[in-house]
């Protein structure tokens, strides 16, 4: 099995005006290979980041990986996979933020929003979205592992912040809570905001408090499900980071 990477050389150098020999000889492929090539249509320039010969922009990655390992999805069509994000319809900020991350991810693909209750659906359409998210697979996130390969462990490195966005804006919230106490014999409240990250999947959680980690953000787990950031410099650093949801 020759790698994609070959067989889009080979599509550029013909592209380029070299002979069928000339191709065979520079790539050291038979040129029945090549024509066996020509001929399954499988010269075609292969625009995968990662089984073909395509760019990723790492920081828009780290983004998305996040929104999909929140409220994401990737379901089998019949000639290609969809990926979809589904956003709170109040929220367009978010829904503008996917739209260009996958037009980032993605360059030259379309984004459809269909319409769902109460939802904004960001989607696209491409074979190769598994290879982007391997984390793919039947059932729900929380019903089965959810690990990173060691590709895209590299670029949560680079970009924690991005990463931490998309989980952040997509299954977490900034919340007020309250609290009161009698300072000097009177009883006074006060407001302080806090962020929650709420995901059923053990792996999705450890993701997001390795990413905090990366970032020096301080949290804890307020309940089984919930990550909380609540120190108020931890809050004040996470929001520099991340921006508002909204
Ligand atoms: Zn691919």
């Amino acid at each position: 099995m020759y790698p994609a990477r070959l067989r889009n050389e080979a599509a550029r150098l013909r592209a380029a005006g070299e002979s069928w020999s000339s191709v065979a000889r520079i790539l050291g492929v038979s040129r029945s290979t090549l024509r066996d090539w020509a001929n399954g249509h499988s010269m075609r320039t292969n625009d995968c980041p990662v089984c073909g010969a395509g760019d990723l922009d790492a920081g828009a990655y780290a983004a998305l990986l996040g929104f999909y390992l929140g409220d994401g999805c990737i379901s089998r069509a019949p000639r290609c996979h969809f990926l979809r994000v589904a956003c709170d319809r109040t929220q367009q900020c978010i829904v503008a933020d996917v739209t260009d991350l996958i037009h980032r991810v993605r360059p030259g693909g379309r984004v459809f929003h269909p319409a769902a209750p109460g939802v904004t659906v960001v989607q696209s359409n491409w074979q190769h979205w598994p290879c982007l998210f391997p984390q793919n697979g039947e059932g729900r996130k929380h019903e089965r592992p959810i690990l990173l390969d060691e590709w895209q462990r590299r670029i949560v490195e680079a970009y924690p912040g991005p990463f931490l966005r998309g989980l952040f804006h997509s299954d977490g919230c900034r919340v007020m809570n309250s609290t009161r106490r009698v300072v000097a014999g009177e009883l006074k409240t006060y407001h302080y905001p806090r962020w929650q990250f709420s995901n059923a999947s053990a792996d999705i959680r450890e993701l997001c408090c390795w990413a905090l980690d990366l970032v020096d953000i301080a949290w804890r787990q307020s309940n089984p499900r919930v990550i909380s950031v609540s120190r108020r410099e931890a809050v004040a650093a996470l929001d520099r980071l991340i921006g508002p949801k909204s």
